[in-house]
């Protein structure tokens, strides 16, 4: 080999570590005639020489790490479910469940109404009142919660 011998002090190409590419560095340390510490021209770290074709085979397992650990599940949290909120119609079929339907009373604004009976509404059908108010009742309707007025 006609190649010159490096000594420390000479530049050398390393991969740097801090950089993350391919730069001209200082010989800090040799042994014999193996170069294996490096200073980087570019930020002055100072690390173990890596050549442009080790560091390459270097990279491939570094690689495969990075892989597995991006395929780690990360919605174990994400995928965990509140405690379920009752919809409007699971609510009304609970409260109706117990009654009669042929028993509702029509609803009529004249009319008063006691609470926990069924009512038939010309509008949101069959509902339970669940409230009673001056002048007004609570009903349970498949749709959802309704005020309606009563006498
Ligand atoms: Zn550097």
């Amino acid at each position: 080999m006609e190649r010159r011998a490096v000594s420390a002090g000479d530049n050398i190409d390393s991969q740097c570590t801090r950089c993350k590419a391919l730069l001209n560095h200082t010989i800090v340390a040799m042994v014999g005639t193996l170069v294996v510490r490096v200073k980087c021209n570019t930020c002055g770290s100072e690390h173990n020489h890596r050549p442009a074709k080790e560091a390459k085979e270097a990279r491939e397992p570094k690689a495969a790490v990075t892989r597995s650990t991006a395929a780690k599940p990360a919605r174990a949290t994400a995928g965990r479910t509140k405690t379920p909120v009752l919809s409007d119609e699971a609510i009304w079929e609970e409260a109706i469940a117990p009654h009669d339907p042929d028993k509702a009373v029509p609803y009529s604004m004249n009319a008063t109404f006691r609470s926990n009976t069924l009512v038939s509404h010309p509008t949101f059908g069959i509902g339970l009142v669940a409230a009673t108010q001056a002048g007004k009742i609570e009903v349970v309707f498949k749709s959802g919660r309704k005020l309606l007025r009563t006498a």
